[in-house]
């Protein structure tokens, strides 16, 4: 069963592209599995008791995806139209879900762009983007105010998520966290993923990407709202019988480090396991690499808006990185 990617076979365009190691294979052969719409399957039980425990929450439920993750995270947050919620102009639940959150919680999203260059949302910027609910009849209050970290590869720095935070609680509107990679900003900014959850009502974990499952996500909060989320799981076609397992991560620094050295520059700090490159400088030609590169065997996306983008993820080992920079140094205009 060809379960891993064969030697000499790598895709830098995207960490969903994992696939189940053969360990994780042989666990899943053996894992006991129950009804869990019964609640009756002890691995997705331990599941959702181990992941809940990491991130320091009262409960957890297991999802098909981080897309249903948060679309639940919103419907089951909110209850009373007409309401708005707030997030990054470029965060995910905005930009990629299908416009879930109209069709699924009947909310408006106001979308904010961080001012001042900043990359993550400030706590400025939700105050600029907040909706007050003043009795006036032509507004729709914010009701729940969404964080993603990271965020294309860039951790949202603490401080910032705290001022958040506080400024939730004086309104008293929820926050949810798109933690997708919270794993990936956890490992380089040491936080540990119970020290950002500490801050947010909700949080999501992908398990599909750094983490190597083959699906799979985790919505966490307090038991009264992951019971509710539940209900809506259901309600939104998602209750199921299976179970997932943990995986590894991997890192992109000593790729990003040789790259820039051909002049490519980065268009985002590498800070996790996304690099974005801009290629207008490079002494390499991108598109050059990118057909070089696919002859030995690695996918590279060259054309995200006329940058580079590369994720890696559990299954980019060393002799990627090498093989990736020893062709681009090969291709050098010298
Ligand atoms: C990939 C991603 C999602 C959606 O994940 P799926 O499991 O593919 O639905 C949500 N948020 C962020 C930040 C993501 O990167």
């Amino acid at each position: 069963m060809a379960t891993t990617n064969s030697a000499r076979n790598w895709d830098l365009r995207s960490d969903t592209a994992t696939k189940p190691s053969p360990e994780m294979f042989q666990y899943m052969a053996q894992a006991e599995v129950g009804n869990d719409v019964f609640g009756e399957d002890p691995t997705v039980n331990e599941l959702e008791r181990r992941v809940a425990e990491l991130l320091g929450k009262p409960a957890a439920v297991f999802v098909v995806s981080s897309t249903m993750s948060n679309q639940l995270a919103i419907r089951t947050h909110l209850r009373n139209p007409p309401e708005t919620v707030l997030c990054h102009s470029h965060a995910h639940i905005y930009k990629y879900e299908a416009g879930g959150a109209s069709f699924h919680s009947q909310a408006m999203v106001v979308p904010v762009t961080p001012a001042n260059g900043a990359i993550n949302l400030t706590v400025d910027d939700v105050e600029r983007g907040f909706i007050e609910d003043d009795g006036d009849f032509h507004c729709a209050p914010t009701r729940l105010i969404l964080l993603e970290n990271t965020f294309t590869g860039t951790v949202m720095p603490i401080d910032d998520i705290r001022a958040i935070r506080r400024f939730a609680n004086e309104n008293s509107v929820p926050v949810h966290m798109d933690g997708s990679r919270l794993w990936n900003a956890s490992i380089a900014s040491g936080i540990s993923l119970a020290e950002y959850a500490k801050e947010v009502d909700s949080v999501n974990l992908c398990l599909s990407k750094g983490m190597g499952c083959p699906v799979g996500a985790i919505l966490a909060g307090s038991e009264e709202f992951i019971r509710k989320a539940r209900h809506f799981r259901k309600l939104f076609g998602g209750g199921w019988r299976q179970a997932g397992i943990l995986a590894a991560a991997g890192l992109p620094r000593r790729l990003a480090d040789g790259l820039f050295e051909l002049g490519f520059k980065p268009l985002l700090p590498v800070e996790t396991n996304m690099i974005l490159l801009d290629p207008s400088d490079a002494r390499v030609d991108s598109d050059e690499l990118s057909r070089e590169l696919a002859k030995q065997g690695v996918t590279l996306d060259t054309v995200y808006k006329g940058s580079i983008r590369i994720v890696t993820h559990n299954q980019i080992d060393d002799e990627c990185i090498d093989l990736v920079l020893s062709v681009a140094r090969g291709l050098e205009k010298k």
